[in-house]
């Protein structure tokens, strides 16, 4: 007799609070006999973890949670392997997917999205995506620095609200620096960009500055930074992008 099958949830936690992470990713957690992911992300859910096998690790070692995932799932159980905001955005469906398709006995594999940083971000600043948006991720730990500089420009000629993720940690201290340098070829100094640490967790911190100041913030890791496009502007301490309408 076949035993019972094994799948993975690749879900999002949201950024951080309780209140940001969606019915359907809390379901997936709880129908789960295991849970596997970095210790940071795991300790936000810690009360939802009684009785489960939990499988804490710490950062870059995403494939060996993807491959701890896929095990556990073909000896049959019910995994969640977590990401923090959206699995699909910087996070583990993507690598969980790759992994999976190069398996002889591939499992089941359903990815529930959160809240990514950028909606976050962006709710905490007011509305600044309200237009066509891109996401760059500021890290060379995967992408070759040319390439992200490549498309730092691209976006800045494009006119797109572009948001950094990853934009510094204490290794990359001056990248955007270089970003600023960037963006300024093609947008005002005056150009509002929000900064948000810790969006929607306990500490969380905004400032909205200008692309002119944005080398004077410090940014870490925790920290999402927003430059708006030539129409964004700031209105009562928000950071708005129009949509468009005659108003
Ligand atoms: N999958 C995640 C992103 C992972 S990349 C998501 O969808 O949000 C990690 C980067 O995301 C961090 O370096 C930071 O730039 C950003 N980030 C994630 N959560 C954040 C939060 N709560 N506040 C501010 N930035 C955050």
């Amino acid at each position: 007799m076949e035993g019972k099958k094994g799948r993975v949830f690749a879900v999002g936690l949201g950024p951080g609070s309780p209140g940001h992470m969606t019915g359907e990713v809390l379901k997936a957690i709880q129908a789960s006999e295991a849970v596997i992911g970095y210790h940071v992300y795991l300790e936000l859910i810690e009360g939802l973890l009684a009785g489960k096998e939990v499988f804490a690790s710490g950062m870059r070692r995403e494939l060996e949670r993807c491959e701890k995932a896929l095990a556990l799932a073909r000896e049959g159980k019910t995994v969640s392997l977590v990401s923090g905001g959206d699995p699909g955005v910087y996070g583990m469906a993507g690598p969980l997917l790759e992994i999976n398709g190069k398996q002889t006995e591939p499992v089941e594999i359903e990815v529930v999205p959160g809240v990514t940083a950028a909606c976050m971000a962006g709710a905490v600043l007011g509305a600044p995506l309200m237009h066509d948006t891109a996401l760059i991720s500021l890290s060379d730990l995967l992408t070759p620095r040319e390439m992200i500089k490549k498309r730092l420009r691209l976006a800045a000629e494009g006119d797109f609200v572009t948001v950094l993720y990853n934009p510094g940690s204490a290794s990359r201290s001056g990248y955007v620096k270089w970003a600023r340098d960037i963006f300024l070829e093609y947008r005002k100094k005056e150009t509002p960009v929000g900064i948000v640490r810790n969006a929607a967790r306990e500490n969380q911190e905004k400032w909205i500055a200008t692309l002119g100041e944005l080398a004077d913030y410090s940014v870490d890791m925790f920290t999402l930074v927003i430059i708006g496009n030539s129409r964004t502007y700031c209105s009562g301490g928000r950071m708005i992008t129009p949509r468009g309408y005659a108003l």
